[in-house]
């Protein structure tokens, strides 16, 4: 009898071990699990792939074409926010499902929106303070992100209106019923940098059509500091080899 009990206790440590173990080798941006370890520590994902994302978007190698992916932005003055996590890897915000965009002749529904600090995407050799990434699905599964970048400037309206529902501790969520008006983000008929890529974290699935919008946008920089505050530090992948894919430069 005494020897079935250890036999039990053993088998509890041993599966409080291995969970233990498990959750240590879940990705982040510091430490041994930084993005530099996701190739080791990820290892059913596409991180060690050769059509990674982020990438150094260098203007002079790009090429320019007017109209071949044709983007078409339907967004609306009454977008209902859902709720907002602090996912602990960033400040996310879902959506209902409704706003949608039209690229490479399908269309793709706003799910979630989310930010870095400082960028992931360079353009030509630059930083800037904040990216953010407005995802987007298809009816079968094919992803195309929005990538806009954020420069120190006056305030905006907008940002004040997703940073009035922090301040969110790593796990928690907020269940929001709100309405926000995403024509602020002046998207349409902007130009664009556009390639094939990934997701930027694990599992780094490469069926991304990345869009990066030239023009950034202004936010103060106590707006950038209030995310960063509420985010991993430095929560970036470093810029991924290009590997001879083609970045488009879509002018207007
Ligand atoms: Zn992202």
């Amino acid at each position: 009898m005494n020897r079935k009990i250890a036999v039990a206790i053993y088998a509890c440590l041993f599966i409080i071990s291995a969970c233990k173990h498990e959750k240590k080798e879940h990705w982040s941006y510091e430490g041994e699990t930084s993005p530099e370890h996701w190739v080791e520590i990820e290892k059913n994902s596409d991180c060690g792939g050769m059509y990674q994302s982020p990438i150094n978007i260098i203007e002079k190698n790009t090429v320019l074409t007017k109209d071949v992916n044709h983007l078409e932005v339907f967004y609306s003055p009454t977008t209902h926010l859902s709720e907002v996590e602090n996912n602990g890897h960033s400040i996310q915000f879902g959506f209902q499902a409704g706003d949608s965009i039209r690229y490479m002749n399908e269309t793709f529904y706003l799910k979630q929106i989310h930010f870095h600090e400082p960028s992931e995407h360079k353009i030509n050799g630059v930083i800037f303070p904040i990216e953010a990434h407005l995802v987007h699905i298809s009816k079968d599964n094919k992803i195309t992100v929005l990538s806009i970048l954020g420069i120190e400037g006056e305030e905006s309206q907008l940002f004040e209106l997703f940073e009035s529902f922090l301040p969110l501790k790593n796990g928690e969520s907020k269940k929001i019923n709100t309405v926000i008006d995403l024509t602020q983000l002046s998207i349409e008929n902007q130009e664009y940098f556009s390639y094939s890529g990934s997701l930027t974290t694990p599992p780094c699935s490469e069926n991304v059509n990345w869009i990066i919008f030239k023009q950034p946008i202004v936010i103060s920089l106590e707006e950038v500091l209030k995310l960063r505050d509420n985010m991993p530090l430095n929560n970036y992948r470093i810029e991924q080899p290009l590997n001879g894919r083609v970045v488009y430069n879509n002018l207007n």
